[in-house]
C-alpha cells in the first residue's frame, strides 16, 4: 500500500470522526492502522508499532490473540446475544464463577455493564440506594484529589476536578475530595472523614495506581488502613480495578496487595483482555441483600441493551484463561522485575524524576519548568519521538509510562527502555520559553 492509500484513509477519517480527547483542529493525522499482532500494530505503509500501552490499557495478551478469537467465534455462531432479564446463558454464568473465585471472598454477586465508567456508574447507584432502601439519606461521597474514574456524569462526579470536567462543573454533584494516604497524612485524613461519616454513602477510590492522573501511586499498607477506617464508620468502599484488574499492579488484583476488603469492585479494560467492551461491578450479599424486597421500588433499575453481552463474556473467559496459565503469571513476574530494574537505571538519571513503579506499570516524570498539567507539551514531543520510533507511548503531560501487554519478550522491553535512554540522552532540550524543541547533540 502507498502514501496516497494512506492519505486518503486518514482525510476520509478527518471528514466524519471526532476522536476522543483530542483537540480536533490541531491534532495531525490520525494513524491509519490496519492490522494487529502480539505487541504489534501495523500501519497501512507496513510500518510496526509496539503498542506500549496495551492501547489504552485494555490489551493483555498481544492484538489479536488467536485462542481469543477462535473462542469468540465459535460464540458468535451459537448466541451473539441474548436480553439479560429474564435470561441467562452459559458464558454468563461461568464467568461469573470464575471471577468471583478470584476476588475476596465478600464478593458475591456480579452485575453486568458495557465499560468502566457503566462499573462504577452501577457501583455508585448501588451505595447510594443501599442507604435508600435501608430509609438514610447519605447524599456525600468520599473520592481522592486526583481521581479517574470515567467520562459519565456519575463517574466524573467522583473524578477530581480537572481541564476535563470544568465545563460541567456546576452539574456535578457533591464529592469529599482527600489526599491520598501516606504515613504523614493518614490520621488527618480519619479526622476529615469522621466528621462527615454520617453523611457518606460511599468511599471510592483507585487502589494503588492512580492511572489517568498520571500514573500517581501510593501504598498497599496505608490504604489498608483507610479503608479500616471507613469500615469502623460503615462506609461503604468501591475498589475501581478498571485500570489495576487482571494483573496489572503484579498480582491478579490489588485486592491481592490488601488485606482489608472492598464492599464493591468494578472492572473493564483487561477485561476481555482487550478485545471487547465490556463492564462488570461485583458487591458483597449485604449490598445485594438491601435490594431484596417485595417492594418494587427497592430494585435496582440499571441496565444496558448489551448487558452480560455473550461475545464478550467468553472473550472475557478466554483471556482469563490465558491470563491464568502459568506462562503468563511467570510473563508477568518477569515484567515486573525487568521494569523494577530499569527503575533503578532511570534513578539515576538527572533529567527524570519520581521514578515509580507498581507491578507492570512503570511510570517517571521527565524534569521540566513547564508546568507539569496534561496540557505539557513535551509530552506531546515525546509522543512523536517514539512514534518516529515504532513505539507506541502516550505521555500524560509530562509523565511518560509503560503499561505493556503480557505476552511482550524481555528484548522487546529492552528495546523500549534503550529507546527511552536515548531520547532522553540525545534529543530532549526543551524550552519552554519558546515551545522549541532542540537537539542536545546533533543526530
Ligand atoms: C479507564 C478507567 C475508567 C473508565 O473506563 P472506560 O471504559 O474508559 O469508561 C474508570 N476507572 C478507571 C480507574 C479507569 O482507569
Amino acid at each position: 500500500m502507498n502514501t496516497l492509500v494512506q492519505t486518503r484513509l486518514a482525510e476520509r477519517d478527518k471528514t466524519v470522526n471526532w476522536h476522543p480527547y483530542t483537540q480536533m483542529k490541531t491534532a495531525g493525522n490520525a494513524i491509519p492502522i490496519v492490522k494487529g499482532k502480539g505487541i504489534y500494530l501495523y500501519d497501512d505503509e507496513g510500518k510496526k508499532y509496539i503498542d506500549a500501552v496495551s492501547s489504552w490499557w485494555v490489551t493483555l495478551h498481544g492484538h489479536a490473540h488467536p485462542y481469543i478469537a477462535e473462542r469468540v467465534f465459535q460464540q458468535l455462531t451459537t448466541l451473539e446475544q441474548v436480553i439479560f432479564a429474564g435470561f441467562t446463558h452459559e458464558p454468563a454464568v461461568q464467568l461469573s464463577e470464575n471471577l468471583l473465585n478470584l476476588l475476596p471472598e465478600n464478593q458475591k454477586k456480579v452485575f453486568y455493564s458495557d465499560n468502566g465508567s457503566t462499573a462504577v456508574e452501577a457501583a455508585l447507584k448501588m451505595c447510594i440506594q443501599y442507604a435508600y432502601n435501608s430509609g438514610k439519606e447519605k447524599t456525600k461521597i468520599l473520592a481522592f484529589k486526583n481521581a479517574y474514574h470515567g467520562d459519565t456524569f456519575g463517574a466524573m462526579s467522583v473524578s477530581g476536578r480537572s481541564a476535563w470536567t470544568k465545563p460541567f462543573g456546576s452539574m456535578l454533584f457533591e464529592v469529599v475530595f482527600i489526599d491520598t494516604p501516606n504515613a504523614e497524612n493518614l490520621e488527618n485524613l480519619k479526622v476529615q472523614i469522621r466528621d462527615l461519616a454520617e453523611d457518606i454513602a460511599c468511599f471510592i477510590y483507585e487502589p494503588l495506581a492512580q492511572g489517568a492522573a498520571g500514573m500517581l501511586m501510593y501504598k498497599a499498607e496505608h490504604l489498608d488502613e483507610l479503608m479500616k477506617f471507613c469500615r469502623s464508620e460503615e462506609i461503604l468502599m468501591i475498589q475501581d480495578e478498571v485500570f489495576t484488574g487482571f494483573g496489572r499492579t503484579g498480582k491478579l488484583f490489588a485486592a491481592n496487595h490488601l488485606t482489608e476488603m472492598p464492599d464493591i469492585m468494578c472492572f473493564s479494560k483487561g477485561l476481555t483482555g482487550g478485545t471487547m467492551p465490556m463492564g462488570i461491578t461485583t458487591c458483597t450479599q449485604e449490598i445485594f441483600n438491601a435490594f431484596l424486597s417485595e417492594d418494587q421500588y427497592k430494585t435496582l433499575f440499571h441496565g444496558h441493551s448489551f448487558t452480560a453481552n455473550p461475545l464478550a463474556c467468553t472473550a472475557a473467559l478466554a483471556s482469563m484463561e490465558l491470563l491464568l496459565q502459568e506462562e503468563t503469571l511467570t510473563a508477568i513476574d518477569r515484567i515486573c522485575a525487568q521494569h523494577s530494574g530499569f527503575t533503578e537505571i532511570l534513578m539515576q538519571h538527572p533529567d527524570v524524576k519520581n521514578v515509580r513503579q507498581t507491578g507492570t506499570i512503570l511510570a517517571f516524570e521527565y524534569k521540566t519548568d513547564q508546568n507539569t498539567s496534561y496540557f505539557n507539551e513535551i509530552g506531546k514531543v515525546f509522543y512523536n519521538e517514539f512514534l518516529q520510533r515504532g513505539i507506541i507511548m502516550r505521555p500524560l503531560g509530562n509523565v511518560m509510562y509503560l503499561v505493556p501487554p503480557y505476552c511482550i519478550t524481555s528484548e522487546e522491553l529492552d528495546f523500549i527502555y534503550l529507546n527511552i535512554l536515548e531520547v532522553l540522552e540525545t534529543l530532549i532540550d526543551f524550552t519552554p520559553s519558546n515551545n522549541v524543541l532542540s537537539l542536545k547533540t546533533e543526530k
